[in-house]
């Protein structure tokens, strides 16, 4: 079982990535995909006057402020177009893909963030009415029965909480908890860079394997978003992953690469 991650960041080759999912999946390995959608989510919520809003919380690290109205163009983006735009290229490359959120049948239930504490021109403040989740539990069973039937499931990065309210959660992490859940032996999390540098953007500094015990160290020279890759990475071991990849999305058969060793290998 592989699950694959797909960025949301500009520069993937989603066609390639389809056709070496499709090459996978007629050998008969089950593959999982997720899939994020910041770039495009950012781009849109723009063209409708709603520039995005990032913020940092006091553990360093960024996200989206989601109020309900970002929530919404977060799922019409996600859910809606880019889910349907992978699952209609994996269709063309001749996989039975079938796209949910984590919404559907509950497959990924979050806790919702009551109130994120955050940095704000040097000073701390609590932000409320955020629609963002960290989640605590899979539908593994659901997505087995997919699996079973022949299908592969594409997930889009929202989840249920408990008492019914979606919640938009990041893609890297969502990618870790689905893979520990179906218990994957590896996840490949496809991005616009080559893996994860020592002294990024410096492509020379690339990191080719890195044991578990370096992870806590690699959080100290990720910045931004390479920040949850790294914490997923480490959630996805924790799970009893084998191996996480973090590999090249822009190349031609980038699984197939990543699988062969190319990227950054965690383990
Ligand atoms: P995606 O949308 O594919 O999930 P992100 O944009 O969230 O991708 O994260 C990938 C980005 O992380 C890279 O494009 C790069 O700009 C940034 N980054 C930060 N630190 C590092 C690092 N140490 N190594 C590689 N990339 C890094």
């Amino acid at each position: 079982m592989i699950v694959i991650k797909i960025g949301g960041a500009e520069g993937v080759n989603l066609d390639a990535v389809c056709l070496d999912v499709a090459v996978l999946v007629q050998s008969g390995q089950r593959v999982l995909i997720a899939h994020g959608g910041s770039a495009e989510t950012n781009q849109i919520s723009t063209q409708l006057g709603r520039p995005p809003r990032m913020v940092t919380a006091v553990s360093g690290y960024t996200s989206r402020y989601t109020d309900r109205e970002t929530l919404e163009i977060f799922a019409m983006v996600t859910s809606g177009k880019i889910n349907t735009l992978v699952v209609e290229r994996l269709q063309r490359a001749g996989v039975n893909a079938f796209g949910l959120s984590g919404v559907d049948g509950r497959v990924l239930v979050a806790k919702r963030k009551e109130a994120i504490r955050i940095v704000e021109n040097g000073k701390q403040r609590m932000l409320r009415d955020d629609y963002t989740g960290k989640i605590e539990s899979v539908n593994a069973a659901l997505l087995h029965m997919l699996l079973d039937a022949g299908l592969t499931p594409v997930v889009a990065p929202l989840a249920i909480s408990p008492e019914g309210v979606a919640l938009n959660v990041d893609a890297d992490r969502a990618a870790a908890m689905l893979a520990g859940a179906v218990q994957a032996q590896q996840l490949v999390i496809l991005t616009n860079v080559p893996g994860l540098m020592r002294a990024f953007p410096d492509e020379s500094t690339l990191i080719d394997h890195l044991p578990k015990s370096g992870l806590e160290q690699a959080l100290s020279f990720s910045e931004g978003r390479m920040k949850k890759k790294v914490l997923g990475a480490a959630e996805a071991l924790d799970l009893g992953v084998s191996q996480v990849i973090f590999a090249d999305g822009r190349v031609e058969q980038p699984i197939t690469c990543a699988l062969q060793g190319h990227g950054t290998v965690i383990s």
